[in-house]
C-alpha cells in the first residue's frame, strides 16, 4: 500500500512512504531547494556567519589594501 502525495517542491507526485527519505519531498533535489528557499528567506541572518565548514584552508587572505578609486586630495 504505498501513498502519494504533492511534492512541496515541484508539485509532482511524490511517494509518502519510509522509502523515500525525502518524502514529503519527491527527491533531494526538492527538499534541498525548499529548505534552502525557506532559510533565505525567513531565516536570513543579519550579520554574515564567517564559518566556512566544508572547506578548509579556502579562507580568502588579506589582500593589500586597493587604493585605486581612491580620491586624492594631494594635487
Ligand atoms: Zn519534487
Amino acid at each position: 500500500m504505498t501513498r502519494t502525495v504533492k511534492c512541496p517542491g515541484c508539485g509532482g507526485p511524490s511517494l509518502y512512504a519510509p522509502e523515500n527519505r525525502w518524502r514529503p519531498f519527491c527527491s533531494e533535489r526538492c527538499r534541498t531547494a525548499d529548505l534552502g528557499a525557506w532559510a533565505e528567506d525567513r531565516y536570513r541572518l543579519p550579520a554574515e556567519s564567517q564559518e566556512a565548514d566544508g572547506l578548509p584552508g579556502d579562507t580568502p587572505a588579506p589582500a593589500a589594501p586597493d587604493d585605486s578609486g581612491r580620491p586624492r586630495g594631494d594635487f
